[in-house]
């Protein structure tokens, strides 16, 4: 049986370059076999007879991209904000990601975590796993089947981790070996460079991983800047860096590659650092407010 497909209709916004919106007012999208096969302003008159599901004067957008999300994190959504970032981080953060040991445990929440972005239309996403890297290869593999596409950060961290803490080299050799077996430019989950943040992570892990960055030209995402008392244990951990940015540029982790730096509810205003910071799309989710953070050229 030939498959007709399915027209909708509507306003469509889309890229049909990779550096230009197109609109279509009132425009079809001819869909078979489940795909996209074209998007017209008028009908052909191929199409003459094909049923149209019209959604009037309704927005048709792609898929969302959410720049910052935490995997692990799905069951702690809804547990609401009721301690700040540091110690909010030790008291639900860290205990749940050390469940993720367990790779099947992973699987699980993960499927979980894969139908939620599905649910509300995120396509694309930059995604925190956890510290370990059999289940995040439990993650690559179930966003794989859905057919989504992300960058996923196995997430590096020496040091005031709790249960979660790695020895420097160990988590710098796993972390290798993870980025050989994921180097493939056509894959749609590639891997991303992850220290979770400055204070989870020494000099010397950080200069590991931005070497590893730099060897295989892998992007970056980490946290930066998201509140008062964490600058102020920045300051204290770091005291050779110029600033909270500096951290992450002295060892290659601040634009030299593609870097998403996120933030936590708090201004950019504590920002210190000259690089340039422009607003990115943000998930309807809002688990986070992510930034993208390039290099600027002085
Ligand atoms: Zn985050």
């Amino acid at each position: 049986m030939s498959d007709n497909g399915k027209i909708y209709k509507g306003n469509i916004v889309f890229t049909k370059e990779a550096q230009q919106f197109s609109c279509y007012e009132s425009g079809y999208i001819v869909v078979k076999g489940g795909k996209v096969v074209d998007v017209f302003d008028r009908l052909p008159e191929a199409y003459a007879g094909v049923e149209v599901i019209d959604f009037e004067n309704r927005l048709i957008i792609p898929g969302f991209v959410d720049m910052h999300l935490h995997a692990p994190q799905f069951n702690n959504i809804g547990i609401g904000y009721d301690k700040e970032l540091l110690p909010w981080l030790t008291a639900y953060t860290f205990p749940e990601e050390s469940k993720f040991a367990d790779a099947s445990y992973a699987e699980e929440v993960y499927a979980q975590f894969v139908d939620e972005l599905v649910r509300h239309g995120t396509t694309r996403a930059v995604i925190f796993a956890t510290v370990h890297t059999a289940a995040t290869e439990k993650l690559f593999e179930i966003l794989a089947a859905r057919g989504l596409g992300a960058f996923v950060g196995r997430v590096n961290m020496d040091r005031n981790g709790d249960c979660l803490t790695e020895n420097t080299a160990d988590s710098l050799q796993e972390t290798e070996e993870w980025i050989k077996q994921h180097l493939s430019p056509e894959a749609r989950i590639r891997p991303i460079i992850t220290p979770r943040f400055t204070p989870s992570c020494t000099d010397e892990l950080m200069q590991g991983l931005g070497e590893l960055a730099a060897k295989y030209n892998i992007p970056v995402q980490s946290h930066i800047s998201e509140n008062l008392s964490e600058i102020e244990w920045v300051k204290e951990l770091v005291p050779a860096a110029k600033h909270y940015a500096d951290t992450y540029d002295r060892f290659g982790l601040f634009g030299q590659t593609p870097t998403v730096m996120a933030q936590w509810r708090s201004p950019a205003i504590w920002l210190t650092s000259a690089r340039t910071i422009s607003p990115s799309p943000a998930s309807p989710r809002r688990w986070n407010y992510a930034r993208r953070v390039s290099r600027s050229p002085s």
